[in-house]
């Protein structure tokens, strides 16, 4: 549980992790394998401890996922040879591929090294060279409203897997943990590779064929809709990327699900997994630092406990969380990510929260996602632009503006939504500070120009009254980055 204490981790992160690893020991030893299960201070103390005890052995380690692991263990391998640490198995693109496609640029985006993913793993192609369907990105299809869905209706939720009874001695053991977000009941992630394969199937059959059009969607009170929830199977090994594009490509050619939806999936897996892989590796340890606007505001406290603001949409996102652990991407990114930068939260510390809080959240998931895409603090090394919106666009793509007492509409005043006085004033920083943030912001910069000044000076006079009743995070929770 070393690791475990490094944040104060949402307790069904730490079930998934701890019961996973529990039914994959117990399946080793029926299949007759014999397995060692220890506990260590931290992952190299393990396999010092075995290498002192068993002076003749040898150890074999898969590269690490995470930075801090992958430096303690790769300096214990330079000194005893008995350890050896082999190629990670649990990626498409390997860090060597990525380096080399990196190399020479600058600017790295997704679109680029997609296309050569699809070329060269030969997912979803005509020819060779040929995208299926003769076209490499069907987005524009995909970006349905709140209503659109309501309009469609949901689907059956994701395949619940009830705790048996090894995973409920894991759930009594993370329950007398007192340091933790979140609860332990309700949990019904899978934990075994049978389980992870009747979700996928459940997947592919129940919610791909609408995935596309409803990718961008928000629901309150509904996290998952036609979403996959098996990033939490993937990125504890349950699930191949390989195979779940296979999958998905082989529904799209049995004519199950359209093109559109598949497309947009596989996007997902062998687009952007495996980009932000490569640049965690190709950026670290730097990125923990990365700070373009130079952001300094400790995590508001709402983010750990949701019932201290009025805000419907950030009330509901992060009780969500609170309650499952999960939020499909455009909360993430949209309602979270945008509050914290419209708020000046520094992008380490909000950084934190997302590793702490998701059940799917490891760092070389999290970082990219948080400090490049979310809050824009490589300077646009990986977005074109920050993820940034007033109310229009969360009253657009959701349900929660009609649940909440601001009205989205309103830039002033007292029922004034604050995303909406935040996000000009925030614009108009930018402007002032003459930060360079890519040509998709020159429209956004542009509408700026056209709002009146003293509205403009209402709204800076609104943000900083706003600001001032924001009350910093809860204390006494411990942050380590150590290598644990
Ligand atoms: C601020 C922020 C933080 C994030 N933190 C994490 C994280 O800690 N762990 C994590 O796995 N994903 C993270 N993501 C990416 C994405 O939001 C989740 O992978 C996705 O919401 C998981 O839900 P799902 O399985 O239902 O995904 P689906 O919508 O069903 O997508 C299918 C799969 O595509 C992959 N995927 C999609 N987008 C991304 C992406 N941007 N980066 C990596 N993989 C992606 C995931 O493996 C996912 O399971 C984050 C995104 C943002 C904006
Ligand atoms: S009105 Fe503003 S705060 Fe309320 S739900 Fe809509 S966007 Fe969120």
């Amino acid at each position: 549980m070393a690791k475990g204490a490094a944040l104060p981790f949402h307790r069904k992160k730490l079930v998934l992790v701890l019961s996973a690893l529990r039914h994959f020991r117990d399946e080793l030893r029926e299949a007759g394998y014999e397995v060692h299960h220890r506990v260590g201070a931290s992952y190299a103390d393990g396999i010092r401890d075995w290498l002192r005890d068993h002076p003749d052995d040898r150890v074999v380690v898969q590269q690490p996922t995470e930075w801090g692991i992958a430096q303690s263990i790769g300096t214990l391998a330079a000194e005893d040879p008995r350890v050896e640490i082999r190629p990670d198995q649990r990626f498409l693109v390997s860090r060597e591929w990525f380096t080399k496609w990196a190399n020479g640029r600058t600017l790295f985006r997704m679109e680029d090294f997609y296309r050569a993913q699809r070329k060269r793993l030969g997912i979803l192609m005509e020819t060779p060279t040929t995208p299926a369907g003769g076209t490499w990105n069907l987005d524009a299809e995909n970006r349905k409203t709140a209503t659109a869905l309501r309009k469609r209706g949901l689907p059956s939720p994701p395949l619940a897997f009830p705790p048996d009874a090894l995973t409920r001695e894991v759930m009594a053991m993370v329950d007398a943990r007192p340091d933790h977000w979140g609860s332990t009941e309700g949990f019904d992630y899978p934990v075994t590779r049978m389980q992870a394969l009747a979700a996928l199937d459940d997947f592919i059959k129940h919610r791909l064929p609408d995935f596309g059009p409803f990718e961008d969607a928000m629901l309150a009170g509904e996290p998952v809709l036609y979403h996959s929830r098996l990033s939490v199977a993937m990125n504890i090994g349950l699930l191949h990327p390989l195979e779940m594009v296979q999958a998905a490509e082989a529904a799209w050619r049995a004519g199950h699900a359209p093109l559109q939806s598949v497309e947009g999936f596989v996007r997902q897996i062998i687009g952007w997994r495996e980009y932000v892989n490569g640049i965690y590796w190709h950026q670290m340890p730097s990125y923990r630092k990365v700070n373009y606007f130079g952001f300094t505001r400790a995590l508001p406290r709402l983010y750990w406990e949701p019932e201290v603001t009025d805000m419907a949409c950030l009330r509901d996102t992060i009780a969500t969380v609170r309650e499952h652990a999960y939020a499909h991407h455009i909360p993430r990114l949209m309602i979270l990510c945008n509050f914290a930068v419209l708020t000046g939260v520094s992008p380490g510390a909000l950084s934190d929260w997302f590793w702490a809080g998701f059940a799917d959240a490891m760092e070389w998931v999290e970082l990219p996602n948080v400090v490049g895409m979310g809050t824009f603090g490589d300077g646009g090394l990986m977005a074109s632009k920050p993820y940034v919106s007033s109310a229009n666009y969360i009253n657009r793509m959701s349900d929660h503006c009609g649940g909440c007492r601001y009205n989205p509409k309103e830039r002033t005043g007292a029922d004034a939504c604050p995303f909406n006085y935040l996000y000009w004033t925030f614009l108009d920083d930018i402007r002032t500070r003459e930060l360079d943030v890519g040509e998709r912001m020159a429209m956004p910069l542009r509408n700026l120009e056209r709002i009146p000044e003293a509205e403009l000076a209402a709204m800076h006079v609104e943000r900083e009254q706003f600001l001032a009743a924001l009350e910093p995070e809860r204390t006494g929770w411990v942050f380590r980055h150590d290598e644990g």
